[in-house]
């Protein structure tokens, strides 16, 4: 059974007195029995102190957005995977379309940091995802194959059972406007077929591939529902407690 995952993107956002109030109203907000699998991902000043928070609540865990591509040396102002793990982390976003836009991660880089994150025994969320002008045109899957090709294929089954994907249409990150359930599903089980003729049918059927892309307390339960929508990676709707429990309640 693939795991259900819905993951709190909070990018630039919150003091370390907001980010430990909102934790814990997450944490007293989620069911100890329910199934899903929900990860944090603060800006990463926040993650020993709030990892700390969330060590005794099941199913819940923190994450880091971003990790640097080398393992450790003279790169003021950049944070390894290592540190990561040491201070409790337990996955890291890799590929967001804002690092590929702003800071210009190029796909070797992505591959490296990806290897040093399994080095860590940590979790890639590993993001992909057309531009407005791919989709107009109808070069997404193309756009969509090449990401995935020239980053994760060159991994191994047994790495790739432990990944996992996120598709964020660029055109729909932080713009209000959302995929269509029949627009992710697509994507989805394309990413997936990709997964299944380079890794084979049993890492396919286990990697959850997450949506992300505006989504929210309104969208989530149809977008969720898709048979090949795993959970969503949630940006702006994360930062409010009572939005973020309504989408982890949304399967
Ligand atoms: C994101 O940044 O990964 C994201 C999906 O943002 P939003 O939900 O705000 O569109």
């Amino acid at each position: 059974m693939r795991k259900k995952i819905v993951a709190g993107n909070w990018k630039m956002n919150k003091t370390l007195q907001e980010a430990e109030a909102l934790v814990k109203e997450i944490i007293s907000g989620c069911a100890d029995e329910d199934t899903v699998t929900k990860v944090l991902f603060p800006p990463f000043v926040f993650i020993q102190d709030l990892a700390s928070l969330t060590k005794e609540k099941k199913g819940i865990s923190i994450g880091a957005q971003n990790c640097y591509h080398l393992e450790s040396g003279a790169y003021t102002g950049e944070v390894s995977a290592n540190a990561i793990a040491s201070v409790g982390g337990t996955h890291v976003i890799v590929g967001h379309s804002e690092r590929r836009m702003y800071f210009n991660e190029s796909h070797e880089e992505l591959r490296q940091k990806i290897e040093l994150i399994f080095k860590n025994n940590l979790t890639p969320i590993y993001c992909v995802g057309e531009k407005l002008n791919e989709r107009k045109s109808n070069n997404y899957f193309h756009a969509v194959k090449k990401q995935i090709e020239e980053v994760i294929f060159h991994f191994s089954e047994a790495q790739m059972k432990k990944c996992v994907l996120a598709y964020e249409p660029v055109w729909a990150i932080g713009t209000g406007e959302t995929a269509t359930p029949e627009q992710a599903q697509e994507m989805h089980s394309f990413i997936r077929l990709a997964v299944a003729e380079k890794f084979g049918q049993a890492v396919a059927s286990e990697i959850s591939i997450l949506y992300g892309g505006s989504c929210n307390a309104g969208n989530a339960k149809e977008l969720f529902a898709c048979a090949d929508v795993d959970g969503g990676l949630i940006g702006g709707a994360s930062l409010k407690a009572g939005e973020f429990l309504s989408i982890i309640k949304s399967f």
